[in-house]
This record gives C-alpha cells, sequence and structure tokens, in this order.
C-alpha cells in the first residue's frame, strides 16, 4: 500500500472537512421566507402574503393587510400538518365579511372601552363606537383593517415579518400619532412570537393583541380541547360585557382553569359570568411577579397531540371560545364555523383598563417606549 506523507495526509484531512462542511451547508434545512401577491383592498392598495416556513415544517402565513395571520399549519404527534387557525382562504372573504377578527392584529386597544369614552390629562376623549356603546378592538377600522408595511427579517434559526404602521393623530379618536411596529418571528423550535412597540406624539393609551381563532384538532369545535391558565384572579364582567373592576377569585367557580380542565366540561353551567359572557368570554389576571416572559395559558388538544403554550409579558388574557360563532361563515376550504368552533388566547392588558385606576396603566406619553412580547409555542404530547 503507498505510504502517504504527513503533507499529503494533512490535505487529505483538510479536504475532508472542506468536503464535511460543505455537505452540511447544502443538507443542512434553513428556514424560508416566500412572498406573493395576495389581491388588492376596496382601496386598491395592493396585500401580499408572507409564508414563513420552519425546519419542523411548521409554516405560517401573515398578510399585511391587519397583519392577519391568515393560514398556521403545525404538526399533530404523527408529524401530520394541519391547520390549526379559523380564517378565510382568499383576502376576499377578509374584505367582503364582517370577520370577527381571525388572525387580526388588534389596535389601538384590544377589547371594550365602557361607552367609547376615556379620560386623560384632565380632558374626555371619545372613540368611535362599534359594540352596541362600546369601543370594541380599535373601532370601526383598527389595526385590523389598515395595510402594514412589510420588511422580510431573517435569523439564525428563524424568519420573521416586521410590519410597520402609523396611526394618524385623532384615528378612531384616540389622542397622539402613533408609531407602531409589529414582529412576527417563527423559531425552529416551533415557537411564534410576537414583539409589539409602540411610540406617541401626544398622551394616549394603548393596548395590542392578536387575536387568532385556534382549533388544534379535527372535531367543528373546540369542547373537547383542555385549558390551564396560569391566573388565580379574573375580572368579572357587566351584561354589556365591560369588567366591573373587581379583581374575583376563580376558587370553587367555573372560571378556575389552574389545572388541566376541558373547556366543555363547565361551559354551560348557570354561572351569571358564564351567562353574560355568553361563554368564556372575560380576561384572567395572570399570577406573575414582574413583567418578564412568563406563561400565560396552555392547550391540549387530547386527539391529535397538539399543544399549545401562550407565554406573554402582559398581565392578562383574554380567554374567548368562539362564541359568537354560529354558522353563517364559511371559511377555509369550505368549513363552516359552527358557535365554538375556535378559541382565542388574547394577551393583554385588562378591557377598560382607562376607566379603572386600580387596573395596570395604558397610559403612553411621549419619550416611552410601549413594548411587550407573546409566544405561541407549539409542541405535542
Ligand atoms: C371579545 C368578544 C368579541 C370577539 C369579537 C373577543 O376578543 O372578547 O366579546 O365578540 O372578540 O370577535
Amino acid at each position: 500500500m503507498k505510504k502517504l506523507n504527513r503533507s499529503s495526509l494533512q490535505l487529505t484531512a483538510g479536504m475532508g472537512v472542506v468536503l464535511l462542511l460543505a455537505g452540511l451547508c447544502i443538507a443542512a434545512p434553513q428556514p424560508q421566507i416566500r412572498k406573493q401577491p395576495f389581491g388588492t383592498t376596496t382601496e386598491k392598495k395592493p396585500v401580499d402574503l408572507y409564508t414563513l416556513t420552519n425546519t419542523n415544517g411548521v409554516e405560517v402565513s401573515i398578510m399585511t393587510y391587519g397583519g392577519i395571520v391568515v393560514s398556521l399549519k403545525v404538526p399533530d404527534r404523527k408529524g401530520k400538518l394541519q391547520e390549526v387557525t379559523l380564517g378565510y382562504d382568499s383576502l376576499d372573504g377578509y374584505l367582503k365579511n364582517n370577520s370577527p377578527y381571525f388572525g387580526a392584529l388588534i389596535g389601538r386597544y384590544g377589547n371594550r372601552i365602557g361607552k367609547g369614552k376615556f379620560s386623560l390629562g384632565g380632558r374626555e376623549y371619545r372613540l368611535a363606537t362599534n359594540n352596541g356603546e362600546s369601543h370594541l378592538h380599535g373601532g370601526v377600522r383598527g389595526f385590523d383593517k389598515a395595510v402594514w408595511k412589510p420588511t422580510e427579517v431573517r435569523g439564525q434559526k428563524s424568519v420573521g415579518l416586521k410590519l410597520d404602521y402609523v396611526s394618524a393623530d385623532g384615528e378612531e379618536g384616540y389622542p397622539g400619532a402613533l408609531t407602531v411596529t409589529v414582529v412576527y418571528t417563527l423559531s425552529n423550535d416551533s415557537e411564534l412570537k410576537i414583539d409589539y412597540a409602540a411610540t406617541t406624539t401626544k398622551d394616549t393609551i394603548v393596548n395590542l393583541t392578536n387575536h387568532a381563532y385556534f382549533n388544534l384538532g379535527a372535531d367543528a369545535n373546540i369542547l373537547k380541547h383542555q385549558v390551564m391558565i396560569n391566573a388565580d384572579r379574573f375580572t368579572p364582567i357587566s351584561e354589556a360585557f365591560i369588567p366591573t373592576g373587581e379583581l374575583r377569585s376563580v376558587k370553587g367557580t367555573p372560571m378556575d382553569f389552574t389545572t388541566l380542565t376541558a373547556i366543555g366540561a363547565r361551559i354551560n353551567q348557570k354561572d351569571e359570568q358564564l351567562i353574560r359572557g355568553n361563554g368564556y368570554d372575560h380576561n384572567w389576571v395572570i399570577n406573575r411577579k414582574d413583567g418578564s416572559l412568563s406563561l400565560a395559558a396552555r392547550v391540549e388538544e387530547p386527539t391529535s397531540g397538539r399543544v399549545l403554550e401562550v407565554l406573554t409579558t402582559e398581565p392578562g388574557v383574554q380567554f374567548y371560545t368562539g362564541n359568537f360563532l354560529d354558522g353563517t361563515i364559511k371559511g377555509k376550504a369550505g368549513k363552516v364555523y359552527q358557535q365554538r368552533a375556535g378559541l382565542c388566547l388574547e394577551t393583554q392588558h385588562f378591557p377598560d383598563s382607562p376607566n379603572h385606576p386600580n387596573f395596570p396603566s395604558t397610559v403612553l406619553k411621549p419619550g416611552e417606549k410601549y413594548a411587550t412580547t407573546t409566544v405561541y409555542k407549539f409542541s405535542t404530547k
């Protein structure tokens, strides 16, 4: 056998390393971003759809209209990908129908402000009312109907979409021009992270969230999903869905989700709060010591094994069980959404906070930066 001298050995080893690295570069899957045109708004503004894919095959599509999560596909315990959010297949679906905020970015204020009024700096402000006497999810034209400016974000182990929008001074009645940035990031750990940031030109209020409806399984409703909410208290509501101001203990009530419980187990109990909400439609006060990112809720779908964990820096979470869906909406792939077809876990400051001095403040002043983070983490069991 031909003997190799020392330098040819080094060369061979060196070439081996180079080939190995080249091989790894070709083989190593990378998270991807794909952009495609998704139609035009009624004002003829073009809308694009961005699809982020991670190395586990998780796929999320977000459009520039409303920053809406149009589709989110995650694997079950056998690796089978399935759509886990409610919505429409096309932009037209969102434009033509009165979408109940499927997958949308919500602002300037998530949930309700009673009578559409609040006072700040000795002045009363009147907001657009769009839910009886209340202001809901930012008003008649909230952030869910704005066309956002997109920027692709590429990381080592994640891909993202940055969305920018400037809400004019006075929009829907709010004081101050609000410059908003929302970044969606999909990581290879199957976390969909949403970072919200905002600054203002005048004292104002702000409370941003996302309104995705989840159904992690194949059933027509979410009643068999099991839910844990990391909260010992919730904010009870009046008949107009406005918090009374009380922080009430969940102990001994159907609002107690401190341990995993099927949604359907108690939803039809003759409980005053469930009757008022037409099911679960309340804000839970997350158990927490500070504003660091911590677990708010966990959802398990027993048949598919899909698990969703929600982590947030926010003090509250609105758990809404799709009570107002009534079979009149035909959504993705022609699916008819019956009552309770999906559930929402909207991380937030408490509803109507500007009218409750005992709730954490939602005031933002010039020179300050609003910044919150929420993570939707998917796994299987
Ligand atoms: C609210 C519900 C409302 C729904 C709109 C939820 O965040 O809490 O009361 O009907 O959004 O689709």
